[in-house]
């Protein structure tokens, strides 16, 4: 699999990739990155990608010339998506359904963002991250590639990581506790100890749902939703 970033600030994005399961990942092959500035597409004279707004308002826009000369250079397949918080939210069936596809290229966008007639051209999906503002879209690519290439086949060491996961299920993970047992005076709960694995399993559905209970209650009654359809 293959990402390119579209970004003004490569630099942002690069760091990234040079420690830990993402370099790792790269090195074993599992999938490939690369980057486009806008600006080396620019025609003007000083390699201008923003502007101020036709109709006013506050900021600067990036414009569309750079953008759309840059992302004319792509080929047909690639899958490209635009991080913005007026976008879809972006979600872990997301980051599955983009692990299939062969090339799939992330759109920063600056200042007050881009001209939507950029995204309307080019776009094949646009997500957000979240209910807040960030100052461009390089963590968001971020986060979505992160998310995307950890189902790639041999990017996680132990594939069985990614089975009972927060959001595999409507219910979040249940609690996971490290060796040793007895910290302090803080214990595990007990029945964790006594290896009896459908035990532990029945107590590990049973926080996994008080978990949901309370932080993402809404996500329980999904789940609720779920049972009560399959039965
Ligand atoms: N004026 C825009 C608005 O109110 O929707 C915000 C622009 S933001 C300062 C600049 C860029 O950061 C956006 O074009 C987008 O690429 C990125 N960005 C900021 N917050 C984001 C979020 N929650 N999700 C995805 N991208 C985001």
């Amino acid at each position: 699999m293959r990402f390119t970033y579209v970004t003004l600030f490569s630099n942002l994005i690069e760091g990234y990739f040079q420690d830990s399961i993402l370099k790792r990942g790269i090195e074993a092959g599992r999938f490939q990155v690369g980057f486009l500035n806008p600006r080396d597409y620019s025609a003007s004279r000083h390699h201008k990608v923003d502007d101020t707004a036709v109709g006013g308002g506050a900021g600067m826009v990036m414009t569309p010339q750079p953008l759309f000369d840059t992302l004319n250079t792509l080929g047909r397949e690639a899958h490209i998506i635009f991080a913005a918080p007026v976008g879809k939210p972006f979600t872990q069936n997301d980051a599955k359904r983009l692990a299939e596809k062969e090339h799939v290229v992330f759109v920063s966008g600056r200042y007050e963002g881009i001209d939507e007639r950029v995204i309307e051209t080019f776009a094949d999906e646009v997500f957000s991250i979240g209910d807040y503002v960030l100052t461009g879209g390089e963590l968001p690519s971020l986060v979505m590639t992160d998310a995307i290439v950890r189902n790639l086949d041999g990017v996680l060491g132990n594939s069985e990581s990614l089975e009972y996961e927060s959001f595999e299920t409507a219910l979040l993970e249940a609690p996971s506790f490290g060796k040793p047992p007895l910290y302090d005076d803080l214990v595990v709960p007990s029945e964790y100890l006594k290896g009896n694995h459908s035990k532990i399993l029945e107590l590990k559905s049973a926080l996994s749902e008080c978990k949901t209970k309370y932080f993402r209650p809404e996500q329980l009654l999904k789940h609720k939703i779920r049972i009560s359809y399959e039965k």
